[in-house]
């Protein structure tokens, strides 16, 4: 960083100071003045700005105009910033700065300046910036680097699993890129953005442009979760089973935003099974963590009858969860008809800390919580109603939290037994899953009763249990003193 860089910071602040003590002279005479920690301003990390007081964070603290571009304020460089952000502290300005925390180990392209391991180029941009404390970070930036030649379907730009593409989004821009996923691979693409809450999001779509999947918050139902968790990383993954799939990949800004960003792809071979390891894959392999797939929603295959119901940040489990998951579920689907989609709740993070790390927030209930690592999932109740969604299933229209079912809930109740044993039985036999299976104690002892109902089944029988299994059923699927767990199974390896 040069000596111009900090000038330019210093007489930012001097103009800024000024106009703070405008502001508070005016509100001198409101009795209910804010602690001088909350933001007089509204602007959120990525919107630009002129000076510290517009920008909030997300506890509507008093953020940092830093080039132009709201940024969060960190109280300490070792422990504050949000995960895989890297916490800088400028001494001349007595403030730490949150940055996203760039990957990038190569030369960034375009860049005018030295790009680092820490940040992208456009540190390196400012010294002949105006210091006018204006807009100039979007002047600047999106008069060099705004608008791409790829901004339409037609002119996508082709990409393959060694593109690493960065550049920047100015207003509403768009960029397109296109993908072909060959039989038999699984493909994961990544956003991942400078400024952690910068209004920029990942979008997925089929050979004829409808829509797969998207971080935006308006796309409801396209596989896809409302999203309020912005962390500067964004991925969505397929697995093209049957054929070769062509997608289409866009980065789409909204609004008075600006952003940098690196777009990157992984492909990998991948293909069903109950165990990994058996499938050819080293062990390796099968402890590598992944995106569960986004279900091909065109395809007839039983084992993408699942839909997801959580934030796909907290959808990574390694391969041989999903593996042994999908199978699960695909063996369900074949044996009872109708079978509706199941939804697939959280598994953990990209990086394998517990999901709601990224946000410094304990997503997952309780303190037993283990979704780390990618090593454990929750699932959805088959239902009888065939909903399958995460949702309380003590009985009909219950509300989403309780602590547990009542007792009379084992009339109540609305899981379908008859699947969900089945789904277990499936899971189990798998060998992956070594933990309990969590649910609801009233649901478990159920289950363990329709387990020694088909105990009793011929052992030709689909649905016979076997001595083994109603074994592991008796003493693994369990439910006592974990509470909420009548909206989901908890399942680990
Ligand atoms: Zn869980």
């Amino acid at each position: 960083m040069g000596k111009n860089f900090l000038l330019i910071i210093v007489s930012v602040l001097i103009s800024c100071s000024s106009g703070v003590s405008v502001i508070g002279n005016d509100e001198d005479t409101d009795k209910n003045l804010p602690d001088e920690n909350y933001s007089s301003g509204n602007k959120t990390t990525g919107q630009l700005c002129v000076c510290d007081n517009e920008c909030m964070d997300s506890y509507g603290l008093e953020g940092i105009c830093f080039y132009g571009i709201c940024a969060l304020a960190a109280d300490s460089c070792e422990k504050v910033c949000p995960q895989d952000h890297i916490c800088r502290n400028f001494s001349i300005i007595e403030k730490d700065v949150c940055f996203r925390k760039w990957i990038v180990t190569d030369n960034v392209p375009n860049c005018e300046g030295v790009s680092d391991l820490d940040f992208s180029c456009i540190n390196n941009l400012t010294e002949d910036l105006d210091p006018s404390c204006s807009k100039y970070a979007e002047k600047r930036i999106c008069e060099t680097y705004g608008g791409t030649s790829y901004s339409s379907p037609e002119s996508a730009m082709e990409v393959n699993s060694n593109t690493r593409h960065f550049s920047h989004s100015c207003k509403e821009s768009e960029s397109w890129f296109k993908v072909n996923v060959g039989t038999g691979y699984y493909m994961e693409a990544c956003l991942e953005f400078f400024l952690p809450m910068g209004d920029i999001d990942l979008f997925l779509y089929n050979e004829d442009l409808e829509l797969v999947a998207s971080r935006n918050p308006q796309d409801y139902d396209a596989g896809e979760k409302i999203d309020f968790y912005n962390t500067g990383l964004e991925c969505l993954a397929v697995f093209a089973k049957e054929k070769t799939r062509t997608l289409y990949v866009a980065v789409k800004g909204t609004g008075d935003h600006f952003n940098s960003y690196q777009l990157s792809f992984r492909y990998l071979p991948f293909s069903d099974g109950a165990r990994c390891i058996e499938r050819g894959y080293t062990r390796e392999m099968c402890d590598e963590i992944i995106q569960f797939p986004l279900s091909d929603t065109e395809s007839v295959d039983e084992h993408e009858n699942y839909r997801f119901q959580r934030f796909s940040n907290y959808r990574f489990g390694t391969r041989e969860l999903v593996m042994a998951v999908r199978y699960a579920i695909g063996e369900t689907t074949k044996v009872f008809e109708n079978t509706n989609p199941l939804w697939i709740g959280i598994i953990s993070q990209k990086n394998g800390l517990a999901t709601g790390a990224d946000v410094g927030v304990a997503f997952s209930y309780g303190s037993f919580s283990n979704h780390t690592n990618g090593k454990a999932i929750d699932l959805a109740y088959y239902q009888k109603n065939g909903d399958n969604k995460i949702r309380n299933v003590c009985s009909e229209g219950a509300p989403f939290y309780i602590d547990k079912c009542a007792e009379e809930d084992r009339e109540n109740h609305i899981v379908d037994l008859e699947r969900q044993l089945y789904l277990i039985k499936k899971l189990y036999n798998t060998g992956v899953f070594s933990g309990l299976f969590i649910v609801d104690q009233i649901i478990a002892e159920e289950i363990i009763k329709k387990a020694e109902i088909n105990n009793l089944l011929d052992s030709s029988d689909k649905l016979h249990i076997t001595d083994e299994e109603l074994d592991f059923i008796k003493y693994y699927v369990a439910g006592e003193g974990l509470p909420r767990h009548n909206n989901h199974m908890h399942i680990g390896m």
